[in-house]
């Protein structure tokens, strides 16, 4: 048991969007879960209403400077928050907009390991790969003291000026300012040279090396000796720079120690690394040629290659396959040989250096044809291979290659940023440095270690350090941001984050909630929106928000631990659900599939998927499952939908990928196909992808205009007495056309201005007041209210406004049935959330009497969903199917995967040790499979619900 803080932070009166004046005391330094069906007021709460005050405390605490725009931040609906600390919101979205940030930007390892780098860097030299460094004082004491015991040797230093371009007036003037300091001995070639008078420098030889005489000594005892060494080493190199020991016994004999930053064998000076050389975002340290983008327009490899599965031989080179090139894989083998390169191996399984000498062979190739461009047919060829390539000059890694000539651990920084977290745990704590390292680098590497540790932890292990942030999911970003959080060690700071569990399969769930708890170890108040249950299991708090959604939610109507919300589980949806008393069942029978009707898709190959050849049943709720990374949206947006909007609905022909790609639709955009060959597309004419992205990005866009119901309120307003005495049309009542609309806020009901260090905000428009009409439109009424009152109801009331109007109702309600009857028909897109977005396209799709020959794709339709909210989910997806679709749903959500007919699950890991297929069948299958992940978990849902569901599988044959 933790000990009960005394502290709490307190909230009265809170009455944001639904919130129906709730009082409310969280603890601090705790784990508070928020919970609650979809609409019912969780993220007001957390977000609008904590997190906002708590940004704005924290701006007021800030400079004078940046108070000046506190009071244009809008004041949260709360009548008082006490007891807040400043604090930081962890969301879902993906906020980079960088196209160069990467994970190890994201989290800072980057900064950190440019300090790592310059500080406890060695750098090779580039022309003999020697290592450059400077000879210190200390380092050359130490080594004249161990050469031979009696040895004699003089010390000497070069004089500047000598050698071909002598000036020698500038010379005698410097030879005396030395003389001055008390060097009066020179040195040439074993011979010493006194000199007090200009006549005394006539036997030297100027265009000959020339030193100066800086001492003569024995090697002895080292008490003795050790002093005197310094010093003269010392003032050899004020003078130069430089230290020359040249044997006494023999002049051949020389020793030449240097504090220049060089390579002492080449002599060439190199700049020392500092932090900006690591930098690709800064012109000192980016690759110039590509200008730190890794890449630059060329040959792009994956149009050259498409099929890395495929072997040399069996035409890997696509652009080889032709017949006139074919003698170039003929030439790569003449070229290549003795070099060990590889015909008969995939080429994606070739070492990096065979990779190399294709790579080398391709460009070769593609030169010879630069020669012949003035032929039409050259010119067009070679276009098709165009597009981003990587950068020959750094290869990618972005920087000058100066900086990549500085290794630790014997790694580049490029080489070590492309390793996976998985792999640079083990470099980073595997490191050994000299002591003088460790003083200057130690706490800088502490910084790396623990942060690759939490990323681990947070299980994003098979992400590489050099990902683009830009290609990170949702719940990628999120747990980035959690990971980096902690490695910031802020204290006493709250937390407000939500669903971190998304986009984790049940098995890392535990790793997410250790984070959660060493945040809150740390000294930090965490509150969380979540539905999971175990992580509702390891707070210390729970706060279920209800009973219902919209204006029938707002109110706390849970309060206190886990164990009590389960053992009173009467009193809360959430607590029903959680103690079993209501369960979304298992199906008694599922569908039975049609082994006639299906897609399958060879080879797929894509990011780490090993060549797997896939079979989709149609017109069946078909889950992808699998730990994070495994493959699971590779192979669904990847192969699956990209590649049937390659391929078209087009009969049962095979679509090898070069052929694929060679249609002239295709050639400016990115739409390839991943997999060699896709069969069964002929079954389907539409694939849609229903995702969280918001369904319009301006606030005229809301579910009434989205559900086409809009169209058909406008008409009834344009048909009362009153408007058509006006001449009132239907686009009056449009706020995206003038006419109607304030012509102010274009309809919009708010201005953004933009605010230079803060996020810009959104003001009431003054003309309309937010109402978004001219007062003309709003005098004309329907059933007495206006337009704008009507957009003003909810889904629910307007269900009961329009009742009369069946073909209004038809569309309402089926936006009500999957539980979105809280929305207002004009709340704008902007606000909705990325499960609410999703689901008003999925009442636009179940609008269609028929989708027979429509597949519908789901990428974790789950997110933001109660268990009770999951049910209607459900249903919808049967309507789909009953409708005539098919669903495919990426998942880890149990309660979908337990009812669907087909899972398939990847894995067995995330990243390279993922992509394959580990078990695929009926959910009963896949649980009885002991290497799956998902079937462990499959297996305690089924456990006492299990039903006989005989033979079904093996009605259905599997791809092989
Ligand atoms: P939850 O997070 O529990 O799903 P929300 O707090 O997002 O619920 O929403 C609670 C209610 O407030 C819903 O009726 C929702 O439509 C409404 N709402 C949310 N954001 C806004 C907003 N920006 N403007 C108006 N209403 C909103
Ligand atoms: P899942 O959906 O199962 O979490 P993904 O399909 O997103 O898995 O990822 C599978 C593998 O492919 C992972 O190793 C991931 O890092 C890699 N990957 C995914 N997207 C990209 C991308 N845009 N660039 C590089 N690698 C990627
Ligand atoms: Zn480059
Ligand atoms: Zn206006």
């Amino acid at each position: 048991m933790r000990t009960l803080s005394l502290d709490y932070l307190e909230i009265r009166g809170a009455r944001v969007h639904n919130l129906k004046n709730i009082d409310l005391k969280l603890p601090h330094n705790q784990m508070t879960v928020i919970t609650g069906v979809s609409g019912s007021g969780k993220s007001s709460l957390a977000f609008d209403t904590i997190y906002a005050e708590g940004q704005r405390r924290y701006v007021e605490s800030m400079s004078a400077y940046a108070r000046q725009f506190l009071e244009r931040i809008a004041k949260p609906d709360v009548e008082e928050i006490s007891g807040i600390a400043p604090a930081i919101a962890i969301r879902q979205k993906n906020t980079s907009r960088n196209p160069r940030s990467t994970v190890a930007t994201a989290t800072e390892i980057y900064d950190f390991l440019r300090l790592l780098f310059a500080r406890a860097g060695r750098v090779y030299c580039g022309r003999c790969g020697g290592r450059v460094k400077k000879d210190s004082v200390d380092e050359v004491a130490a080594q004249v003291l161990s050469l031979e015991p009696g040895s004699r040797w003089y010390v000497l230093f070069p004089i500047r000026g000598t050698g071909d371009q002598v000036s020698t007036e500038t010379l005698k003037s410097h030879l005396f300012e030395l003389r001055a300091k008390g060097f009066n001995r020179l040195f040439q070639q074993g011979r010493t040279f006194e000199f007090s008078t200009p006549e005394s420098l006539l036997e030297i030889d100027f265009r000959q090396p020339l030193f100066a005489l800086a001492d003569r000594l024995a090697v002895g005892p080292a008490s003795d000796l050790r002093q005197r060494v310094v010093d003269t080493v010392e003032s050899c190199f004020r003078e130069s720079g430089e230290a020359v020991f040249e044997s006494a016994e023999d002049p051949t004999r020389q020793i030449r120690f240097s504090e220049k930053f060089e390579c002492k064998d080449c002599r060439v000076v190199y700049e020392e690394p500092e932090p900006r050389l690591f930098s690709f975002n800064s012109p000192f340290g980016a690759c110039p040629r590509c200008q730190g983008f890794g890449n630059i327009m060329d040959f792009d490899m994956e149009r050259v290659i498409p099929d890395p599965t495929l072997t040399l031989d069996q035409g890997a080179v696509e652009p080889w396959t032709k017949p006139a090139y074919q003698k170039f894989l003929l030439k790569l083998k003449r070229d290549a040989r003795g070099q060990g390169l590889r015909f008969d191996v995939p080429y994606r399984e070739l070492k990096q250096k065979e990779k190399d000498l294709v790579l080398e062979g391709v460009r070769r190739f593609f030169a010879r044809l630069e020669q012949k461009k003035y032929k039409m047919h050259v010119r067009v060829f070679l276009s098709r291979y165009r597009g981003y390539g990587q950068c020959p000059e750094c290869r990618g890694a972005r920087l000058r290659p100066e900086a990549l000539q500085v290794r630790v651990g014997g790694k580049n920084i490029a080489e070590v940023v492309a390793l996976s977290l998985e792999q640079a745990q083990p470099f980073f704590d595997g490191l050994q440095l000299t002591p003088e390292e460790t003083a200057i680098a130690d706490k800088v590497l502490q910084e790396i270690r623990q942060r690759t540790l939490f990323l681990n932890d947070v299980g994003l292990e098979y992400l590489t350090l050099d990902r683009l942030a830009s290609t990170l999911s949702g719940g990628e970003a999120q747990r980035i941001q959690l990971a980096t959080s902690l490695g910031s060690h802020l204290v006493g700071a709250c937390y407000v984050l939500d669903e971190p569990s998304i986009g984790l399969h049940s098995r890392d769930t535990a790793r997410l909630i250790k984070i959660l708890a060493e945040l809150r170890g740390l000294g930090n108040t965490i509150l969380v929106v979540e539905h999971d249950r175990d992580v509702m299991r390891a707070a210390d708090h729970i706060v279920d928000l209800g009973p219902g959604a919209g204006e029938r939610g707002g109110e706390v109507v849970f309060r206190g631990p886990y164990s009590k919300l389960v053992a009173n589980g009467g009193g809360s949806l959430t607590g029903r659900y959680l103690s079993g008393q209501i369960k979304i069942p298992v199906p008694a029978a599922r569908r039975r599939l049609d082994p006639k009707q299906q897609l399958r898709f060879y080879g797929a190959f894509a990011h780490n998927l090993k060549s797997i050849d896939v079979a989709l049943p149609l017109h069946a709720l078909v889950a992808i499952t699998g730990v994070s990374g495994s493959g699971k949206s590779t192979l669904v947006h990847d192969v699956v939908y990209q590649g049937l909007r390659v391929v078209g609905n087009r009969a049962a022909e095979e679509y090898f990928a070069p052929q694929g790609l060679e249609g002239e639709d295709l050639a400016g955009s990115q739409a390839r196909l991943w997999c060699r060959k896709i069969e069964g597309a002929e079954r389907i004419e539409e694939v849609i992808l229903v995702d969280q992205s918001p369904i319009g990005r301006t606030p005229r866009s809301n579910p009434v205009t989205y559900s086409k119901a809009f169209d058909l309120i406008r008409d009834v307003f344009a048909h009362t007495p009153e408007a058509r005495k006006r001449s009132y049309t239907p686009g009056h009542f449009s706020f995206n056309i003038s006419g109607g609309r304030c012509e102010t806020c274009q309809g919009d009901g708010t201005v953004t201005v933009e605010m230079q260090f803060l996020a810009d905000v959104e003001l009431v428009c003054e003309d309309c007041k937010g109402k978004r009409y001219k007062s003309s439109v709003l005098e004309i009424q329907f059933q007495g209210r206006n337009i704008h009152e009507v957009l003003q109801l909810t889904i629910d009331e307007a269900l009961a406004f329009f009742a009369a109007y069946p073909r209004i109702t038809a569309k309402l309600k089926l936006l009500a049935d999957i539980g979105l009857g809280y929305l207002r028909l004009g709340q704008s897109a902007t606000t909705l959330s990325g499960g609410e977005a999703q689901r008003v396209k999925l009442a636009a799709q179940l609008a269609r009497a028929r989708c027979d020959r429509t597949l519908y794709i789901f990428d974790e339709p789950t997110t933001g969903l109660h268990f009770d909210d999951i049910a209607k989910l459900l249903g919808a997806f049967r309507r789909l199917i009953n409708n005539g679709g098919s669903v495919l749903v990426i998942e880890h959500n149990l309660d979908v995967t337990k009812t669907a007919d087909w899972v398939i699950d990847l894995g067995p890991e995330g990243g390279e040790r993922g992509g394959r297929i580990v078990v695929q069948g009926t959910p009963e299958q896949v649980a009885e499979c002991a290497e799956s992940y998902t079937g462990r978990y499959l297996q305690e849902v089924l456990v006492d619900q299990r039903q006989a569901c005989p033979d079904r599988a093996e009605a259905y044959p599997r791809v092989q």
